[in-house]
Parts: structure tokens; C-alpha cells; sequence
């Protein structure tokens, strides 16, 4: 079966492959890929940047966001041929870690972890998989066509409730959320902001393409001036493009007993300025909290099905700007001033995969 592929380390290695059917032993359920989202954390594997290929073996398949359908399953696994269902895409260390031991792999406290696509597991960019049933999750067969936006979801699902869990530390009762960055997982987090009844506002600089109308269209208010500039004061803000420029506004704006989450990665080794006396003086006085997040287990991955299911369809739709058959994987990868979600179709009819052959 084909599958794109990268060797680990080496830059522009992108590209197709044979290799061997999943074997057996990798679990009772054969599932067949339909389609990979593209984002950051694969440009990062292209350019060589991360990205570590299973033990023993010289090459990694790509592709951590999927949605698959189940070929095979054994009887009595409340699975069936043809379900939808969507690979988990962290699976627990061996050791495993009391946080892994617990369910919540996206703590791990030993970061031996693994993730498809990522991290010592092949992704789901290949034509099958195996897995054993607990490594994957069902999703309604009406989410066909956005399903692939799930691990994207989770991400913000898990963000979403960790800030609600922090809110519980007093009084939270939050009115105005800020978003910056409008690439999907702002989006993502702006809808599920909106499905929580808040005033929401996301901050972007771009004024063309799709991004401003996807914010209207939620019921949000779309920003392209900086949250200083806003006047904006959120009582909840999701960082979401890792900038240091906007990573400092963050934790500079936000109202007094506010939650402010990192989503966004930052690349380090760019020096700026920073008045810490200041920074302390805000998050002492004004009982801030600033965390982190990352990845998502399977609550995330339940809640993230359910924020899908009770979305608009065609706003979801619309998040994804481009589908690229897997053979013309360049193209996905090329970048279009106009991408918001950019998929691969794994799966294409047996006529366009005997014309690659
Ligand atoms: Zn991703
Ligand atoms: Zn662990």
C-alpha cells in the first residue's frame, strides 16, 4: 500500500512509498484512512525540525489529524464495518506514568510517550491501519465530510476545559473571550467560545481570504488591530499563533481574574525586551493565571465529537479550503495565501488509484 512518508532529521524528504499492510499484531481493527489534515506540526516534520520514526525502522508516515473507516473489527468491540471512527493520536508511555496510567496521556510526567505521525508511531497518511479499539474513537457517519477537523477539535476541547476547571478555583462566571489567531485552531476555539454563550472576539491581521466572514459567521466580532488596541479586556484568552509579539500582549490584556491559555507554539531563540516588574505586578494584583496546553486524551476527543456534532456543517465545511488527492501531496503542502484547512484524501476511488499506478 502507499503511504507518505518522511526520513526523520533529513529535510525534503517528503514523499510516497510502499510499504507493507499493517501487520496483525498491531490490533484486531483494519482501518481504512480517508483523509489527513495538514498543519504546523507537519511543516515542522517536512522541515526536518522534529518528527522521530518508529524504533528500528528509517522512516515515519505522516499524518497525526484523520478520519478513517473500519474495514474489520472483531465482534463484541462496538465497532462495525464501515463506522467512522478517528485514530487517538497520543498513546500512553510503556511504563507507564500515573498520568498515563490514569487516561490522561496529554500529562504524561516521563514524556515517553508516543503520537502517530509524530513521534515513534507511523501516522494515518497511509491507505490502513491496525489499532486496537481503545486507540481510536467512533464518530457519527454524519460527520463524514468535517470529521478529519476532530484532533484540531480536541486541542481547544482540552483547552476549553481546563480553563473551566481553573475557573473553579473562585467566583467564574466569564462574559468576553479573546482568540488570537484565526487559523483553525483559533477557529476551532472561537466556535466552542460561541457554544459556551460568550461574547467572543478573535484577533487576526490578515483582511482578506475567508477567515474574517468564518468569524462573523459564528456570532463573533473579527479583530485586526492588536488587543491593546481593542481595549479589549477578556475574562477568558486563547493564544493560538505562538508570536512573541502577541504572546506578550496576551499577558498584558486581559480582565482581573482572568484565564489566559497558550495554544500557540512558540520558536525560541528570539530575544526581546520585557518589563517583568510589570508582568508580576499584573498577574499577583489582578489574580491572573496564565497555562499552558497540549495535546488531548479521550474526554477531549468525546467533547471534541459533540462541539462537531452540534457546529453548523457548512461553517465547518468551509474550514476546509482545500482537499488534495494523496498522490498530489506537493500541492497540499504548497502554501495558498487563502488556507485555512488544508486535507489530504487518502481515499480515492479504485479508477484514480489505478491511473498513479
Ligand atoms: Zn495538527
Ligand atoms: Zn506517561
Amino acid at each position: 500500500m502507499q503511504a507518505l512518508t518522511v526520513t526523520p532529521g533529513k529535510k525534503d524528504s517528503l514523499r510516497l512509498r510502499e510499504m507493507a499492510e499493517p501487520a496483525p499484531e498491531q490490533g484486531p481493527v483494519l482501518v481504512e484512512s480517508l483523509a489527513v489534515g495538514l498543519c504546523g506540526t507537519d511543516m515542522e516534520i517536512v522541515g526536518a525540525e522534529y518528527g522521530e520514526a518508529p524504533p528500528g525502522q528509517d522512516f515515519l508516515v505522516l499524518g497525526h489529524e484523520n478520519l478513517g473507516r473500519v474495514l474489520e473489527a472483531p465482534r463484541d468491540l462496538g465497532l462495525a464495518e464501515g463506522d467512522l471512527v478517528v485514530g487517538i493520536v497520543r498513546r500512553p508511555d510503556p511504563v507507564p506514568c500515573k498520568a498515563c496510567a490514569a487516561g490522561e496521556w496529554d500529562m504524561c510526567r516521563n514524556g515517553r510517550y508516543v503520537e502517530h505521525g509524530i513521534k515513534g508511531l507511523h501516522g494515518f497518511a497511509r491507505e490502513r491501519w491496525r489499532a486496537e479499539p481503545e486507540a481510536m474513537i467512533k464518530i457519527d457517519a454524519g460527520l463524514a465530510d468535517v470529521g478529519v477537523l476532530m484532533e484540531p477539535t480536541t486541542i481547544v476541547a482540552k483547552a476549553w476545559e481546563q480553563i473551566e476547571r481553573i475557573g473553579q478555583r473562585a467566583f467564574f462566571n466569564p462574559r468576553v473571550a479573546a482568540v488570537t489567531g484565526a487559523g483553525p485552531v483559533g477557529l476551532l476555539a472561537a466556535l466552542l467560545g460561541t457554544q459556551r454563550g460568550l461574547e467572543v472576539h478573535v484577533f487576526d491581521v490578515v483582511t482578506e481570504g475567508p477567515k474574517p466572514a468564518l468569524v462573523r459567521d459564528l456570532g463573533a466580532t473579527y479583530h485586526t488591530e492588536s488587543l491593546a488596541d481593542a481595549g479589549l479586556k477578556a475574562d477568558v484568552l486563547i493564544e493560538c499563533t505562538g508570536l512573541s509579539p502577541v504572546v506578550l500582549e496576551a499577558l498584558n490584556y486581559t480582565a482581573l481574574d482572568a484565564i489566559t491559555c497558550l495554544v500557540g507554539v512558540s520558536s525560541p531563540g528570539k530575544m526581546s525586551e520585557v518589563d517583568i516588574g510589570q508582568l508580576n505586578r499584573r498577574a499577583v494584583l489582578d489574580n491572573s493565571v496564565v497555562f499552558g496546553s497540549v495535546n488531548a486524551n479521550r474526554r477531549h476527543y468525546q467533547a471534541a465529537a459533540e462541539a462537531l456534532d452540534k457546529a453548523d456543517r457548512a461553517w465547518l465545511q468551509r474550514l476546509i479550503s482545500r482537499r488534495v488527492p494523496l498522490a498530489d501531496f506537493a500541492e497540499g503542502f504548497a502554501h495558498h495565501s487563502d488556507d485555512v484547512k488544508v486535507v489530504l484524501d487518502v481515499h480515492s476511488d479504485p479508477a484514480a488509484g489505478q491511473e498513479r499506478q
